[in-house]
């Protein structure tokens, strides 16, 4: 009955998150009645032909910033050497053999050499472009890139629940290509993420940006799942937007997919040119195992020791020794109040006590930023000592997740602005350049977007 209803039923509803105590990705319960209660989670989008549903135990990454850099930071207490803001220009070539990058510091203008035995190139949407230069290909060979758009919307929908639906025909004879698609609504922070809405991108990455139509398309999709008026422009905090490698083969209803499989390529094989590797990822959840081929495939290139790459049994920064539990039962020299430990525990895992060696240090940093419940004052500094933060988006949507779910308010980012400033020796010109930056970041207050909105990471930062 399990197996009937996985593929059966679930075509027409997913649901959340694991509760405490539930196993991520297991059926947890299969009640007849669930009918009935799919009905009431789902609502006003709930279709006639919905047959039943089951709870569905998912993971859910809080915080991919913070998931990256401990992943940085497990490699750094390993040995690797991390830097930011480090531009790799173009790459060291003699005798159609790569021996390492020339490379530029984006803060202070330097140019210098790294030079390796094997050079891999992770650049992600930029991974076919700096290519040019070695293979000689032009731009229109460049495999196309797909925008991926995810909205952040300031409304608790279905209960707080997590559910994937298909997109519908809404009847209104709008001529919207964007029907047929699965979007999910996943409740996160106070707010509802929706996604991923694709489009087919051509052209350097750094020009990306998200366009009205892309909304409109976006929004249309959502009113063939919800009725009209459910979620307006109005409604958007944030957009989250990237670029992903695009599957070549669209699905019949004409949308745009990424991938099916990462893109790893030994230039050698394929180009003539030792020395140089390159992969590019599609998802976060396939990233580890994509690693650890890279790695060992690296590995047996260069003749290195052959002990198999170990991160799947590594754990990752925070996550060693972290006793999950309820930091009231813990001890709390800083008076941090409870949900202020419960987010640090969050965010930082085991490595909360480092935050709090800050905030006990220096107690005006054991106050929360102005305006913010959770974010301590502490992380900042934590983020510019520890983890390299240089500007104010460093901070608010890279170290902290202060401005990742909307804007904080202004007076938070004044706040921010102004411990930054205590430690990187910032002037009030360079404060105010780095407010206006971090604004132009967030939707206009018009009718969205008022302006073309470009959230896409910025490279090297
Ligand atoms: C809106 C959205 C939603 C997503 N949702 C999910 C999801 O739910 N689940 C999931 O598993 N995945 C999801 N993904 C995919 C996931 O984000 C990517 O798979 C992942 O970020 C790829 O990591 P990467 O390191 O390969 O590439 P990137 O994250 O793109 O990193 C490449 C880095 O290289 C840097 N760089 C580029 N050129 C240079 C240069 N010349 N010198 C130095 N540095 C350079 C860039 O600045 C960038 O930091 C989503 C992506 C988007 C955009």
């Amino acid at each position: 009955m399990r197996d009937g209803l996985r593929f059966r039923h679930l075509r027409g509803c997913q649901a959340r998150r694991a509760r405490p105590g539930e196993r991520p990705g297991s059926l947890a319960a299969l009640p007849d009645h669930f009918r009935k209660e799919c009905r009431t989670i789902l609502g006003s989008a709930a279709k006639p032909s919905i047959t039943g549903g089951a709870v569905w135990g998912e993971g859910l990454v809080q915080n991919t910033e913070r998931f990256v850099l401990s992943i940085l930071r497990s490699a750094a207490s390993i040995g690797l050497v991390a830097a930011n803001y480090i531009e790799a220009k173009r790459f060291l070539l003699r005798e159609r053999r790569v021996f390492g990058i020339e490379a530029v510091d984006r803060l202070t203008g330097d140019r210098f050499e790294i030079r390796a035995r094997c050079t891999l190139n992770a650049t992600g949407p930029w991974a076919h472009h700096i290519l040019r230069q070695v293979t000689g290909r032009n731009p229109e060979e460049t495999p196309p890139l797909l925008k991926a758009i995810d909205l952040i919307v300031g409304r608790t929908l279905f209960d707080g629940y997590a559910v994937g639906l298909q997109s519908r025909p809404t009847g209104d004879g709008s001529a919207s290509k964007d029907r047929g698609r699965l979007y999910f609504f996943v409740p996160w922070r106070g707010t509802t993420m929706i996604g991923t809405y694709y489009a087919p991108y051509r052209g350097a990455p750094e020009s990306a940006s998200v366009e009205e139509k892309d909304i409109e398309e976006f929004l249309d999709g959502i009113r063939g799942i919800l009725p009209e008026g459910a979620i307006t422009a109005e409604d958007i905090r944030f957009l989250h937007f990237g670029l992903l490698p695009m599957n070549m083969t669209t699905d019949r209803s004409g949308v745009a997919s990424p991938a099916g499989k990462p893109w790893f390529c030994d230039h050698a094989r394929i180009d003539g040119i030792e020395g140089l590797v390159s992969i590019q990822g599609v998802k976060y959840t396939t990233s580890r195992v994509v690693a650890e081929r890279t790695v060992d495939h690296i590995s047996n290139k260069i003749g290195a020791r052959k002990t198999p790459c170990r991160t799947g049994t590594t754990a990752i920064f925070g996550e060693a020794g972290s006793e999950r539990g309820d930091p009231a039962e813990k001890e709390n020299p800083g008076n941090i109040p409870d949900a202020v430990r419960r987010h640090l525990e969050i965010n930082y895992g085991s490595e909360s006590s480092r935050i709090l060696g800050y905030a006990v240090a220096r107690p005006e940093l054991a106050r929360t930023v102005t305006g913010s419940q959770e974010v301590l004052r502490a992380e900042l500094v934590h983020g510019i000592r520890e983890e390299m933060a240089q500007s104010l988006g460093d901070l608010v949507f890279r170290r902290t997740d202060l401005g990742t779910a909307g804007h904080p308010g202004r007076e938070s980012l004044d706040d921010c602005a102004g411990i930054a400033a205590g430690e990187l020796g910032w002037d009030a010109q360079r404060i105010s350049r780095e407010l206006e930056k971090v604004e132009r970041s967030y939707p206009g207050t018009a009718i969205l977007p008022a302006r073309q909105i470009n959230t896409v990471t910025e490279p090297w930062s």
